[in-house]
Order: C-alpha cells, then structure tokens, then sequence
C-alpha cells in the first residue's frame, strides 16, 4: 500500500472510531474534507494530550485498550491487525500469564492424560479454534501491540479515562474495550469450597492444578451435570480414575437436553465407567487428617469419599471495578446495545460479560459460549474502526466434544444451533447418530445433532435461522436421522419458494 493510500485508510477508520466512541462531538459536520480536518485537529490534540502526560502512565499503546487477555481480547487483536489499527495504538491488560488462548480446550484436550498428547500452549493460542493463524506471543509484538499480563484491573476512572491494576499501574485508554469473562461460581469456605483438592476450572493455572491432582488422584467426584461437569467426567475416566458425577437435577444438560437425550449421553457415560449420582443436593465437603478433601455430605445424609473434587456449577460475569459501566440486573453483565457500546462514550463490553440484544428472539442475553465471545469481539471493533453501523444479529450456538482421546471406544460431537423451546422430536438411536427438533407454533425454533457429518453441520444454522414451518407428523415418523434432516431441508425450500 503506498504511504497515501495507507494514510487515507488510517483517517478513514480513525475518524469512524473517533465519531464512534464519542470523542468526536462533531457530528453535525457532513463533508468529508471537513470531517477530516476536524478530526486531523482533534487527532492532534487528542495525541498531544498523551504525549505530554507520557511519563505517567504504563501503557505505551493509550488508543484502545482491551481489559481481558481471553477468547474475545484475541479475537478483537486480530480484526484491529485486519483494520491496520492494532500497530503501536492497541494495548491489552489482562490477569493472565499468558496470551490469549482457546478456552474450550481446558476441559477437552488440555486434560487428556499425559501418555495421549494433551494440547499445550503455544499449541492452542487464538485464532486457531476458527482456523485463523495462531497468536503466540511474538504474534502482539510483531504486530505492535502491547501486552500487560499477570495484572488484574482494579479500578476504573471514567472521567480520566484511566484504569489502575491490582500492582498500582496507572493506564490510560481512549476507547475501552472491557473483555473480562466470567468467573467460575464456587461453593463457600464454610462448606469446604477452598479445601486442597477442590477445584474450579476456568483458566491454565485450574487446569494445571487439576491435571497435578489427577496424577496422584483415585477418587474423584465431579459437582455438577453441566459443560464442564461433562468434558471434566469424560477425561476424569480417561485417567482410568474411580468417577462419579453428582447433581441435583434429573438429568445431564438440563438446560439444554431433553430427558431422553440425556438418557443416550448417560447410558454412553456409564459403558466408559462414570457413575451418576443424579438429584442429589451437597451439605458440604468434609478434610480428612491432612487438611485436603476427603469425602462429599449430601443433604440425605449420605457420604461419598473423594480425594480430587472438581466443582462445575456455573459461573458468573466478571464484571468487577466495570460495574459503574451499566450493570445489566436482569441477565447480570454489562449493558450493551448491537454494536456492543455500554452506556458511557467510548467503553465497550463483549464475550462473556456482555448483556446484549438478541435480536433474533427480541431479549436482553448473555451468552457464555466462544462462538459469541469471537463473533461479539469482531463485531464491537469492526463497529469501532469502519462503517459498519448494523447491529449485532447473534444466533445462539453451542457445542460439545468428549472422549476424544486417542483409544476412546467412541468419539462424541454435538452441536445445536436456535432455542430450545416449545415441543422436542427426537430422531434416531444414537448409534451412532441422533438428532433433536424443537418446534414451535408449527416453527422449528433449534436443533441438535449428534455425530453429524460437516455438511449435515452445515444446514443446522440455516435452519435456526429461517424458523421454517416443518410438518411434524413427517418429522416424527423419520425412520432416520438423515430423512429427518431431508425433510428439513424440504421445509426450508418450501420458505423460500412462498
Ligand atoms: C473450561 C471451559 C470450557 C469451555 N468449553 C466450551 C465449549 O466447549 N464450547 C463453548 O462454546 N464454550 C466453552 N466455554 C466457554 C468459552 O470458553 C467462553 O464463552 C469464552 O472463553 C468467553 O470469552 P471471553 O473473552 O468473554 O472470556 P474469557 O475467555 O474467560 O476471558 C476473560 C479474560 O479476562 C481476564 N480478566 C478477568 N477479569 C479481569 C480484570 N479485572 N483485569 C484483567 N483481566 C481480567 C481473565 O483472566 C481472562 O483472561 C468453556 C469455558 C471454560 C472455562
């Protein structure tokens, strides 16, 4: 690109920034000669008033700041290197050691045991999970962009635009993007929830934690029949570990999965070893002599030994020193609209912490799932650096993958895609597909699919998102997963010829 050229780019998206994030007041001045202008004015003040205050602050890189060295802070790095504007502008603080890195692997390949190749870092840095390039690193410092790790933001001054670190750090920010997560919910200390050989698994440093505890574990009872409950049983038998999983629900999933479908994933546990403990509510967590869990009392007065407890009972927005950026109190989070501004000028929320409009289902939601921390993380900052003005139009998708490890008797991959509301078809026998419709008002609302191939996949988006009208009666008397898929497909082709 010819320095001109390049210098045009960086006006153009800079003064959409500036407009955007509401430091520009400008907006009545419509020719772009004089927008420029007025912003080549502002942009010199604006950098002015940096350079002079240089020596007391600790970021280098005070355009943009991203608060949160997670799936979305990597995901947001990589669209401001796509726009140019990552270079020697972008600053990103986070309470991790390490870069930015594919969370999901956690609790999938990161806990396969030692003699079965678990994912490392650097193996699983972002962008790799949607096949991007892989940033080390060496990634932020060859595109110019500061990290600060291994510092958890404390506070926040709106009015400075500053923001002070666990450590004392003073940085200042012009934009602000807050990436801040979740943290994993936890049980008190007065039931035992910080006993040695309790865990929670949200970051590298859990995960390590487990895996040194495994190694030595024979009893190991997991909490909780969720995500992480699941993948955390899954790899806990890999280890050829002694299994049960405790819940109080009826069933796997419930949040998600039909009772029946749940019985499929129940069964399959089972065969590979876990056992279940289904409905049952913990008292507390009992210490034998040396102080490190020993055992599980539940309500009925029942016991169950363990040595490794890991505790997946959910999680809950990080929101921290943010909440004075508009705390959503009916779904938690931060309050964004569809370009994911909160409601102070140049502060922004995305991922996990979020609480956006889901435009599709008319509500306010978060989403704790890295599809939407990639999507929101891209959307915010394209919103932020170009003339994208549409609002964020999210299609709610989750998925699973377990006993995946080289010499599993069966690898298991599901993915669903829309709501799971109104009546549920299921189709098939899990052997090894099975699929769930859920319907609505004659409308399929969500599917779920078992051990799909790519290209049945493929077609799980479409329809949650055209909602066509399908004929029940055909779809219940499928006689396999793939007819059923067909008459699907049918539905939708129907829609689109009305
Ligand atoms: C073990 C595990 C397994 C998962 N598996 C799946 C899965 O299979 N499929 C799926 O769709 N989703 C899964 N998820 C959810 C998915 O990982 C999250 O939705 C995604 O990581 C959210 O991205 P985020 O950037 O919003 O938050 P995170 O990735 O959690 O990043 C938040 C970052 O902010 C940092 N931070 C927090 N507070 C501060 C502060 N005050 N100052 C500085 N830094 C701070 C955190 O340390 C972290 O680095 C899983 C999550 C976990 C924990």
């Amino acid at each position: 690109m010819s320095s001109v050229r390049r210098l045009m780019a960086t006006l153009s998206s800079s003064s959409s920034s500036l407009w955007k994030n509401g430091l520009s007041l400008r907006a009545t001045q419509s020719t772009s000669i004089v927008r420029s202008t007025a912003l080549l004015g502002y942009r010199r003040t604006f950098r002015r008033s940096f350079v002079v205050a240089s020596s007391s602050f600790d970021n280098d890189n005070r355009e943009f700041v991203i608060v949160g060295g997670g799936n979305a802070a990597g995901y947001a790095a990589r669209t401001f290197v796509e726009h140019g504007m990552a270079d020697g502008r972008l600053c990103i603080v986070s309470k991790e050691a390490y870069a930015p890195y594919e969370r999901p692997a956690l609790t999938k390949a990161y806990l396969f045991p030692l003699d079965k190749k678990p994912a490392r870092l650097p193996g699983f840095h972002t962008c790799v999970g949607s096949g991007g390039e892989r940033q080390t690193p060496e990634w932020y410092q060859e595109k110019g962009i500061e990290t600060i790790y291994n510092e958890p933001v404390t506070s926040i001054d709106i009015e400075k635009h500053t923001l002070t670190t666990n450590s004392g750090k003073l940085l200042k920010y012009g934009s602000l993007i807050v990436a801040t997560g979740c943290t994993a919910s936890r049980f008190p200390e007065k039931i035992g929830g910080n006993l040695p050989g309790v865990h929670y698994i949200r970051d590298v440093a859990d995960a390590d934690a487990l895996i040194s505890s495994l190694e030595k574990a024979k009893k190991v009872v997991i909490v909780g029949g969720g995500y992480i409950g699941m993948e955390v049983a899954a790899a806990a038998v890999a280890w050829k570990l002694d299994t049960t999983i405790v819940f109080p629900e009826n069933h796997l999933l419930q949040r998600l999965f039909t009772p029946s479908l749940a019985q499929r994933y129940e069964e399959l546990y089972k065969e590979n070893g876990v056992k279940f403990l289904k409905g049952a509510m913990i008292k507390n967590l009992e210490a034998g002599a040396d102080g490190s869990v020993a055992a599980i009392k539940l309500e009925d007065g029942s016991t169950i030994e363990a040595d490794t407890v890991i505790i997946g009972i959910g999680a809950k927005p990080a929101v921290g020193p943010f909440e004075s950026v508009g705390l959503n109190t009916t779904v938690g989070g931060i309050q964004v609209d569809g370009q994911f501004r909160t409601n102070i000028p140049g502060i922004f929320a995305v991922g996990d912490v979020a609480a956006f409009p889901l435009k599709l289902y008319d509500r306010i939601a978060r989403v704790e799932h890295v599809d939407h921390a990639r999507r929101s993380a891209q959307h915010c900052v394209k919103a932020l650096l170009s003339a994208q003005t549409h609002n964020y139009d999210y299609l709610p998708y989750f998925y699973s993958r377990v006993f995946e490890y080289e010499g599993s008797s069966r690898k298991v991959w599901w993915q669903f895609f829309g709501d799971n509301v109104g009546e549920a078809i299921e189709v098939g026998n899990f052997d090894p597909k099975i699929a769930t419709f859920w319907i609505e008002s004659g409308k399929l609302k969500g599917v779920l699919l078992e051990s799909g191939s790519p290209e049945e996949f493929q077609l799980l988006p479409e329809l949650a998102r055209s909602q066509p009208i399908v004929d029940k009666d055909k779809l219940e008397n499928a006689s396999s997963v793939e007819e059923a898929l067909d008459i699907a497909r049918s539905s939708l082709q129907v829609k689109a010829s009305v």
